[in-house]
């Protein structure tokens, strides 16, 4: 493989960006943040002209310093409050609220669960209860899981289903669908 980057681009190997490109880039929360509210993780890896997630964070939580970079986070600084995955018309931030089984839900089994909020923009939208195919960032069938809300962003329009997931998916994760009867 060409060890060649273009300008402004990462080098996203695998054609979507994984695991590894988050880890690579500062895109995956750390513990300690996580242990304090829900996070975003941002899959926006390319230098495009495009602010909205900068722009609407409320505590400026967003860096870009010129409106073509790559959105950086100071995850101290971060509250949580989605907003940025409410304005990003690119789908492409979810919210992880990694320690939702143990910290809120307090459900016995799902201590080691987290909710995760994935932006969702195809017809039908999952209802609350549903259960619902869950795949990776590659588009490989993870398992099911439960739809344990849905909003609609009353700013932006932008539907978040939110489901129930073990830990060990919350940041592999990547689009959800319903199940054709
Ligand atoms: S979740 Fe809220 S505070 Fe955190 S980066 Fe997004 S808009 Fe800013
Ligand atoms: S709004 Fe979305 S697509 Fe635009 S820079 Fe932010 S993360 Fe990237």
């Amino acid at each position: 493989m060409s060890e060649e980057v273009l300008e402004g681009t990462d080098t996203i190997e695998a054609g979507y960006v994984t695991v590894e490109d988050l880890k690579r880039n500062d895109r995956i929360p750390p513990l300690k943040a996580l242990e304090r509210a829900p996070m975003p993780v941002i899959d926006c890896l390319e230098d495009i002209p495009c602010t909205p997630c900068r722009d609407v964070c409320p505590t400026k939580a967003i860096v870009m310093k010129n409106m073509i970079d790559r959105p950086e986070i100071d995850w101290d600084k971060c509250t949580g409050c989605t907003l940025c995955a409410q304005a990003c018309p690119g789908l492409a931030i979810n919210i992880v609220n990694y320690f939702f089984g143990k910290k809120s839900l307090r459900k016995p089994g799902y201590e080691d669960y987290s909710l995760v909020m994935i932006p969702y923009e195809l017809t039908p939208i999952p209802r609350k209860g549903d259960v619902v195919d869950v795949y990776d960032r590659g588009g490989k069938l993870v398992g099911e899981a439960e739809v344990f809300s849905v909003i609609k962003s009353p700013k932006f329009g932008t539907v978040l289903v939110n489901i129930l997931v073990p830990q060990g998916w919350a940041f592999e994760i990547k689009h959800v669908e319903v199940r054709r009867r």
